[in-house]
């Protein structure tokens, strides 16, 4: 029996790049688009474990299938890992990618590239029909620039210096990005599981 997966996110850009990352596998991959109904998730988590969990399982449920979602966020070093698991409403209930970033530029102001160190971390979670989940954990390592640069990607991606790479991932073409992203290190760890499903 082919096993349908449901992406269990809402957010364009990332549901564009995890189908692009999930490998060739036997499986039929949903989005929530195809359940209407689905209840939206209040990510009140203090955690990303907590909230990918939370999404996936919620999805699950709903829709009586696997499903997969991921929560992300920026751990900025000289703010003791802010924005983190805050990262989507850093500037505020309703705030937009532009007023993140213009926030995070400010707090950095004055700062040199050497206290400017950060990293992404997504977890993605991956749950049963049942219930049952399982996490793992993708990083990526870099710099917060001093000016946004760069047109790709979204969310802090146009401050985001790649460590050893000296571009943005907004400088960078979506093949690039999905080949060293956060999200791509959490999709290779959790590709263990979803080729067990596509076996099944
Ligand atoms: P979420 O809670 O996982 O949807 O993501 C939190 C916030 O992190 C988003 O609103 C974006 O601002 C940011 N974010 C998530 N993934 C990425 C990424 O791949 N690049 C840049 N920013 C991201």
């Amino acid at each position: 029996m082919i096993q349908t997966v449901v992406l269990a996110t809402r957010n364009k850009h990332k549901l564009g790049e995890i189908l692009d990352l999930i490998p060739g596998l036997n499986l039929i991959m949903k989005t929530l688009e195809d359940f209407p109904g689905a209840p939206d998730v209040i990510e009140d988590g203090e955690t990303l474990e907590a909230n990918a969990v939370k999404k996936a399982k919620s999805a699950a449920l709903f829709c009586g299938l696997w499903a997969l979602a991921d929560d992300t966020g920026l751990y900025v070093d000289a703010l003791g890992g802010a924005p983190g698991v805050y990262s989507a409403r850093y500037a505020g209930s309703g705030c937009s990618y532009t007023d993140n970033n213009r926030k995070l530029l400010g707090e950095l102001a004055g700062l040199g590239p050497e206290k400017r160190t950060a990293r992404f971390c997504c977890v993605m979670a991956l749950s049963s029909p049942g219930g049952s989940v399982i996490a793992v954990e993708g990083r990526l390592e870099g710099v917060i620039a001093s000016a946004a640069s760069g047109t790709g990607g979204f969310g802090y991606d146009p401050l985001f210096i790649v460590a050893g790479l000296g571009k943005t991932l907004a400088d960078i073409t979506a093949e690039e990005k999905n080949a060293l992203s956060h999200r791509a290190d959490a999709i290779r760890k959790i590709t263990p599981w979803l080729t067990r499903l596509s076996d099944s």
